[in-house]
């Protein structure tokens, strides 16, 4: 079975203080005349569900065209981790992730919002720096998160994310895990190919191995 675990874009829907909203944009209809259907897309690189290169706090880390799809495409474990204000370290440690982990992703009280959200929620659930610096003790190479960040909003500083981009590791932001139980799934990340890039969207889902 495939789960789906993308957020669509549209508008409205929950954006990230300060990035572009998302917007798609008639160019030509047939309805008005035109042989086809045909739209321009506006999007920032963190809008709905995407990933974050290490390069988007890390100025030497690698860039979106740099990460090859072998990090994103396999065996992954979803963590249940509701109930949970914020994920620690210790959080992590109770989780029962199988040691040979090294993508991970965390299903969160985020997830149960995403459905008729459209505006930004400031108290979502993050990581702590030390739940970082766990992941990266741990050998996690991708982490995902149901919500547009893995940093606490309004951090005075973005040590999650300095931790994690800093140790080279990817992160995938936007998850929607409602309805995903916890346990191990091929995970299927696809980020489009935008060369440059600090972040790209992406389609992401899971493939049940039962
Ligand atoms: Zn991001």
């Amino acid at each position: 079975m495939i789960i789906d675990i993308s957020v669509p874009l549209r508008q409205p829907m929950p954006t990230y203080p300060g990035d572009a909203p998302f917007a798609l944009i008639p160019v030509v209809r047939i309805a008005d005349g035109a042989v086809c259907n045909g739209s321009r897309l506006q999007i920032g690189t963190h809008s709905g569900t995407h990933i974050d290169a290490p390069w988007h706090f890390n100025d030497a880390g690698k860039r979106i065209h740099e990460i090859p799809l072998a990090r994103l495409i396999g065996y992954a474990y979803v963590a249940d981790l509701r109930g949970y204000p914020a994920i620690t370290a210790e959080a992590l440690q109770a989780a029962n992730i199988p040691p040979t982990t090294t993508r991970l992703l965390l299903k969160t009280d985020n997830s149960a919002r995403w459905a008729h959200a459209t505006e930004f929620h400031p108290n979502h659930v993050a990581l702590t720096p030390d739940a970082a610096q766990w992941l990266v003790r741990h050998a996690v190479d991708v982490v995902g998160i149901d919500y547009l960040s893995v940093e606490r909003y309004g951090a005075p500083k973005p040590e999650v994310h300095h931790i994690l981009c800093g140790a080279g590791k990817i992160i995938i932001e936007g998850l929607n895990l409602n309805g995903v139980e916890a346990g191990e799934y091929e995970l299927l990340c696809m980020p489009l190919l935008i060369e440059g890039a600090d972040g790209a969207p992406a389609r992401v889902a899971l493939r049940s191995l039962r």
